[in-house]
């Protein structure tokens, strides 16, 4: 009698700790709203094996504390399904309407208590585990997903789960394997698959926080845009596919610290952020465009036409002063830009002191101007 109690209180303690590490997680570092359901889902599963010691410490009401722990299984699995759902921004009210029908199901085989009714319980139980996995595995293929190895890892986890489901039918009285067989399988998983699956969803929030502060890294928390650091990295990677093909456009706002000056930074602020929006509307699907400091930006396009690329500098400039209908300035805000050619072989730094040298050409000139060395297409 001892040794079920102690697996199920570790069971409890393990589950326990999952649990409170993930409302931890969510709490201490702000992750996304998914680690609460993960993290009630492991509070069901300490729930489930709680219920089970009761059972085992009063007899009596072995039979209720059963069907309770097949709820808390079926619940557990639902909340697990219903984080990955919420972390892939999926709607999970049909995980819920699923968990409702087997919850159900659960108690009327439990209070009809037909002749065998632990064995229905028991498959009815696996049968919903296993879908709910199911739904993991198979997240569509649009939605934040999972990786191939984890996928595989709880494609097995699934499949034991049908396993028990099968065992419990085949442990049926005068069935093909004993009770005690079912037991011991059930005894080798659950511990081994509460863990692992402890462990993925707490990798998964570590590498989703990762990645988000990467994203951060990146970006310019003032105008949305990438910053020097993120153009930089992901022109590098974009010019291996448009093979070098493009253009490199320096733009920064005229006289901006009379902005400043006279309206004050926040009104300067507003300024950077809609000429940013400005920058970005224009600019197309495989183009990038970025905050290089300041007021200044930097445009990547990806062209081989010179002379497409210029008029739609031009536009972009003629219609920055038109972003500021509200803002009161004596001179209208206005912009200069430099736009070169990428060479093959040239260095973005190289390319990016071209674009450079050709706006502050156009600053004297006279600002709000473009000054533009289109090269010759390789
Ligand atoms: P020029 O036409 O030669 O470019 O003149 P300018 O006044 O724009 O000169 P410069 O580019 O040197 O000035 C940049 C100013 O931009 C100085 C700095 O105070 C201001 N600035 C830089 N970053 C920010 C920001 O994030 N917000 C605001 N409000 N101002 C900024
Ligand atoms: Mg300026
Ligand atoms: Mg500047």
């Amino acid at each position: 009698m001892l040794s079920p109690i102690a697996t199920s209180l570790s069971i409890v303690f393990v589950s326990l700790f999952f649990g409170t590490a993930l409302l931890a997680a969510w709490r201490r570092f702000g992750v996304q709203f998914h680690a609460v359901f993960w993290a009630l889902s492991f509070i069901f599963s300490a729930a489930g094996h709680g219920v089970r010691v009761l059972g085992v410490i009063w007899p009596d009401y072995q039979s209720v504390m059963a069907m309770l722990a097949c709820q808390a299984s079926v619940g557990s699995f639902a909340l697990l399904a219903i984080g990955f759902r919420a972390r892939a921004h999926l709607d999970h009210r049909v995980v819920a309407v699923l968990w409702a029908l087997f919850a159900a199901t659960i108690v009327v085989v439990w209070s009809a208590q037909p002749l065998e009714w632990r064995m229905a319980a028991r498959i009815a139980t696996s049968s919903a585990d296993a879908l709910f996995v199911a739904m993991i595995v198979f997240l569509p293929s649009h939605a934040k997903g999972l990786s191939s190895p984890v996928r595989i890892a709880l494609t097995f986890f699934g499949l034991y789960i049908l396993s028990v489901g099968i065992a419990a039918w085949m442990a049926r009285p005068n069935g093909e394997i004993a009770e005690a067989s079912f037991v011991i399988l059930l005894s080798l998983g659950t511990p081994t698959g509460m863990m692992a699956t402890g462990i993925l969803t707490l990798f998964i929030l570590a590498a989703d926080l990762a990645g988000e502060l990467q994203k951060q890294a990146q970006y310019d928390y003032l105008s949305k845009l990438l910053n020097r650091r993120g153009f930089e990295e992901l022109l590098a990677a974009r010019r291996t596919v448009s093979k070098g093909a493009g253009f490199i456009v320096a733009t920064d706002l005229d006289r901006f610290k009379s902005v400043n000056d006279r309206l004050g930074h926040s009104v300067g602020d507003e300024v950077i952020r809609r000429f940013a929006r400005h920058l970005q509307d224009t600019a197309g699907p495989d183009d990038l465009v970025g905050r290089m400091g300041g007021e200044e930006f930097a445009l990547f396009i990806v062209s081989s036409d010179g002379r497409d690329v210029l008029e739609r500098v031009e536009r972009l400039r003629i219609g920055v002063p038109a972003l500021y209908p509200d803002i009161d300035l004596e001179t209208p805000v206005t912009a200069s830009f430099g736009v070169v050619r990428l060479k093959t072989g040239e260095s973005l730094q190289q390319a990016y002191g071209r674009a450079d040298t050709a706006l502050y050409a156009s600053k004297d000139a006279g600002r709000n101007n473009t000054v533009a060395d289109l090269g010759e297409a390789a």
